[in-house]
């Protein structure tokens, strides 16, 4: 249901909390005074609130409880005051306030706790989850448009000793620093993650092999010059994908085949292989060295 509402347009928001107020009124104004209607009057500002904030939902408060205001006085009550209706609508105008702001809250609440569980907390890139939505959103994408897409994997190497002699902060200073670098040579539509560990991915969507090995290639330049620790090196597999995968988990687990072939090389290297539409099976890559490129059909 908040998804749905998540989903609604600016206007038809507007609209349809119109709808329901104008409904809400004749509902109230036709079943008379002895029937109560005040949590329907609620509806509209919280459907506003949600949706819209915190400033269009004061407006909506406001009309809500000039409504009832109205009605009330058309319903030619007596009252031993005079000022009585004008109490009532200040009340109700309060109530009505107070919820369209504990909405508000609870919704940017929940929004904040839904972004930091996608979110790595040490670097600052997605997690594995929030890697694999924003992936299969562009996977999405690319298999409606059919351009092709890029996707990487690489691995620190050695990083475990450089933990055990330069401690755990040195570590997480250089996964810090490797965050930044990947934000600062990918573009802002590439989908970058920390999958786990030193292991980090990253999506690039319509990008071909040509422009896939300059990117990697780039990006690897950078990360070699985070430590003048000469252990630790990058080891990375790339695949090119000229029509989209069935899965982003097929995806990355090609990119890993290649990350692994380049460990077990000599580490530090790049493993590039190009999945043509009529592939089937793993690309088997021909080469790999440090900072070379390979390309099976
Ligand atoms: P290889 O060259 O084969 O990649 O070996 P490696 O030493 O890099 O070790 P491996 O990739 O197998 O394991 C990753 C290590 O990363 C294990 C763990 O000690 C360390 N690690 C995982 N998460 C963190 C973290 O958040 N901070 C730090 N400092 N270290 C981490
Ligand atoms: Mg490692």
């Amino acid at each position: 249901m908040l998804e749905r509402i998540d989903r609604l347009s600016v206007v038809r928001t507007v609209v349809l909390a119109l709808a329901i107020g104008v409904l809400v009124v004749a509902a109230d104004i036709l079943t008379g005074e002895e029937v109560s209607f005040s949590v329907f009057y609620v509806i509209p500002t919280a459907l506003v609130a949600w949706r819209l904030g915190r400033a269009s939902a004061l407006g909506a408060a406001v009309l809500a409880a000039l409504a009832w205001f109205v009605v009330e006085l058309l319903g030619d009550r007596e009252y031993s005051q005079p000022l009585i209706p004008y109490w009532n609508g200040i009340v109700r105008l309060a109530f009505f306030g107070i919820i369209a702001a504990l909405i508000v809250t609870i919704r940017d609440a929940l929004r904040e706790q839904s972004e930091n569980a996608r979110v790595d907390t040490l670097t600052g890139l997605l997690n594995r989850r929030g890697f694999d939505e924003r992936a299969q959103v562009e996977l999405e994408r690319a298999q409606r448009s059919k351009r092709p897409m890029t996707v990487a994997t690489f691995d620190i190497d050695h990083f475990k000793q450089l933990n055990d002699t330069a401690g755990h902060a040195a570590g997480d200073e250089v996964l810090r620093q490797v965050g930044l670098s990947m934000h600062a040579a990918l573009r802002r539509v590439d989908v970058i993650g920390r999958l786990g560990g030193d292991e980090f991915a990253m999506l690039l969507p319509e990008t071909n092999d040509e422009h896939a090995h300059l990117v990697i290639e780039r990006l690897h330049e950078r990360l070699m010059k985070i430590t003048a620790d000469s252990r630790i090196g990058f080891s990375v597999g790339a695949v090119t994908f000229q029509r989209p995968p069935h899965s982003i988990d097929l995806a990355l687990g090609r990119a890993d085949q290649l990350m692994y072939a380049a460990k077990g090389d000599a580490r530090g290297g790049i493993r590039y292989a190009i999945d043509t539409p009529s592939a089937s099976v793993p690309p088997e890559p021909r080469h790999a060295t440090s900072s070379s490129s390979a390309s099976t059909a």
